[in-house]
């Protein structure tokens, strides 16, 4: 996605070798702009899977899926990630996902009551590394019966193989925009 690129290249900063940081436009100021674009995109890649729900992890997740959810006139369900006296335990789906940026496993919970054996789930995220928040998702999906119709995401990271183990699992995944390498000195798109 064009769009996105030229923003990634303007306004994305690599922080080490792997973490780029996109505070500006997606993961704390949010471009609105963009999102709508991004949006459309998600629409235009799952016009024909009839898709039921929107599914993403709380919290960046969220404003990409309410976005998105917008063209596709459905439900967004968002995975939570805080022990919360809101979601009753027993009428819960459960993951634990490992977290990339945090360096630490936590738990994913989505209450019964809002996924089912006849949705099909679109999943959303903002990034794609090493594919355990995807995975992690997609096990909240499996546990509820629902059908994974794919996962879309803005930006993955090719570099690091969580592309290609959902990908090598038979799992469509959709990404606007795919990192081949990046440092300091620039990024390079695949
Ligand atoms: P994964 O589970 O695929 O290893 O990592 C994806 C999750 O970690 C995303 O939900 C995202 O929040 C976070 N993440 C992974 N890499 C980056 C990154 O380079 N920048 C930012 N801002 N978040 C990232």
């Amino acid at each position: 996605m064009k769009l996105l690129k030229e923003v990634i290249l303007e306004k994305g900063k690599v922080r080490g070798d792997d973490v780029l940081k996109v505070d500006s436009f997606l993961n704390h100021q949010l471009d609105i702009n963009l999102l709508n674009e991004i949006g459309k995109e998600f629409k235009n890649r799952f016009k024909d899977d009839n898709i039921t729900k929107i599914l993403t992890i709380e919290a960046s997740g969220i404003a990409i899926a309410v976005i998105a959810a917008q063209y596709f006139n459905v439900p967004v369900v968002f995975a939570k990630k805080v022990e919360s006296k809101n979601v009753d335990n027993d009428n819960a789906y459960e993951s634990k996902i490992y977290s990339f940026t945090k360096g630490k496993t936590y738990s994913t919970k989505v209450c019964k009551d809002y996924l089912n054996d006849t949705d099909n789930i679109l999943v959303v995220d903002d990034f794609l590394a090493n594919a355990q928040a995807a995975l992690g998702l997609k096990d909240l999906v499996n546990q509820s019966g629902a059908n994974l119709a794919g996962i879309g995401i803005v930006i993955e990271k090719g570099f690091q193989g969580g592309g290609k183990l959902l990908r090598d699992n038979g799992i469509r995944v959709e990404s606007l925009a795919i990192i081949n390498s990046m440092s300091k000195d620039g990024i390079d798109f695949a």
